[in-house]
């Protein structure tokens, strides 16, 4: 018996209990990878500290927006919208789709699971770049299926040849995360459009766009665009990111109706509430729309900055197409992000790989250049 059995068994006596061995669980919990998420700002004496750990938007929701929750709030003795009627109708006429080639979901990662529930079962495998968003291993593996993670290039972006060989008869289910997380590199056009063109038609790929309203659309391509072409090609977009919901949980999928309708079928009944559907359907109204893209405008630049800032310092960040840098600092990495979390900036390590930054306001984004250039210059 070891110590957790010896303590649980002491547990069931103090507590009546005669039968002490417990439910049966899924044996593949206890490979499945806790999700990490992006740890809190350490409360420093005398030091703003600022948390960029988790790519959240660091300005305040816009007025419009908190209005139309605040209403919601109001009616919360009452169940939601069950098929989110007024938010897809918003989004069909926003993005030009169908009603019926929308799915929404409590964020993008919770349709992440729904995909895989899908299209795979067990014996199937679901295929995507490593690294790169986390949840798509988890997901998988609680779906019963096989994750198959093909490395990123040396450029950190996605290998899609690579990609392309890895497939065989269980591939159900490709994600191309476009721009990738934790990286924030991004396929270009060209590459992707070959990528699909080869992709068996049964092979569902989903394009994950929750960063879509930082790339530059001159060069990044808009994952609707194949979705238009592709039978077989879904893209993710989310609320929590470029509109600054991510507390309110609310993302969306478009895909043909086939998928769509089968992402509905699979969903938690009632999952979307009341508030997030009015906030949602606030955030698309043209000139709301504007304000939060106007936000997203000035993050890209300030990513930029931060970027060139790094660059400049000796660092060699990867092109990013997000709201988020990324250094590969190999073994500094819990080194670099200690550094940053005891001057009071949180960010997100990837232990003996690398460190992603969220791009906030340009005081906190001082504070990280400013941390990291010491960091530098302390280890010459
Ligand atoms: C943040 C993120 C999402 C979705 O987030 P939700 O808050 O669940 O909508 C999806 N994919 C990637 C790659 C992300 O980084």
């Amino acid at each position: 018996m070891d110590a957790g059995e010896l303590e649980r068994t002491v547990l069931c006596h103090s507590l009546g209990m005669t039968h002490s061995s417990g439910p049966r669980l899924r044996s593949i919990l206890d490979a499945i990878p806790a999700y990490k998420a992006g740890q809190p700002a350490r409360v420093l004496e005398g030091v703003t500290s600022h948390k960029l750990s988790s790519n959240e938007n660091p300005f305040e929701p816009l007025p419009q927006i908190v209005q139309a929750a605040a209403t919601a709030a109001a009616s919360m003795q009452l169940y939601p919208d069950f098929a989110s009627t007024q938010l897809v109708g918003a989004l069909a006429q926003r993005f030009n789709v169908p009603v019926s080639h929308i799915a929404v979901a409590t964020g993008s990662v919770a349709l992440t699971a729904q995909l895989v529930n899908i299209t795979s079962e067990p014996g199937d495998s679901v295929m995507f770049a490593w690294r790169s968003f986390e949840s798509y291993p988890i997901v998988t593996m609680i779906g019963g299926a096989t994750p198959v993670r093909v490395p990123l290039d040396s450029n950190d972006r996605h290998d899609l040849d690579a990609m392309l060989a890895a497939i065989d008869s269980t591939t159900r289910l490709i994600f191309v995360c476009n721009p990738n997380n934790p990286t924030g590199t991004a396929v270009g056009k060209a590459a992707l459009a070959a990528f699909l063109e080869k992709v068996p038609s049964d092979v569902l790929v989903v394009i994950d766009e929750a960063y879509r309203e930082f790339v530059d659309p001159g060069t990044i391509p808009d994952g609707l665009d194949f979705y238009r072409e592709y039978a077989n090609v879904a893209v993710l977009r989310t609320f929590s990111k470029a509109y600054g919901l991510a507390g309110l949980r609310v993302g969306f999928c478009i895909a043909h109706e086939p998928v769509a309708e089968a992402l509905r079928k699979v969903q938690i009944p009632f999952g979307v509430s009341s508030v997030a559907q009015a906030a949602g359907i606030a955030a698309l109204v043209a000139d709301v729309e504007e304000a939060a893209l106007a936000r997203c405008e000035i993050l890209v630049s300030e990513r930029n900055r931060v970027r060139d800032e790094l660059v400049a310092a000796g660092f060699s960040p990867s092109e990013s197409e997000a709201n988020f840098v990324w250094l590969r600092l190999g073994e500094h990495t819990s080194a670099f992000a200690e550094a940053c979390e005891s001057a009071g900036v949180a960010v997100r390590p990837f232990a003996g790989e690398g460190v992603r930054v969220s791009v906030g306001l340009p005081q906190a984004n001082n504070q990280f250049v400013a941390i990291a250039k010491s960091w530098l210059q302390n280890r010459k």
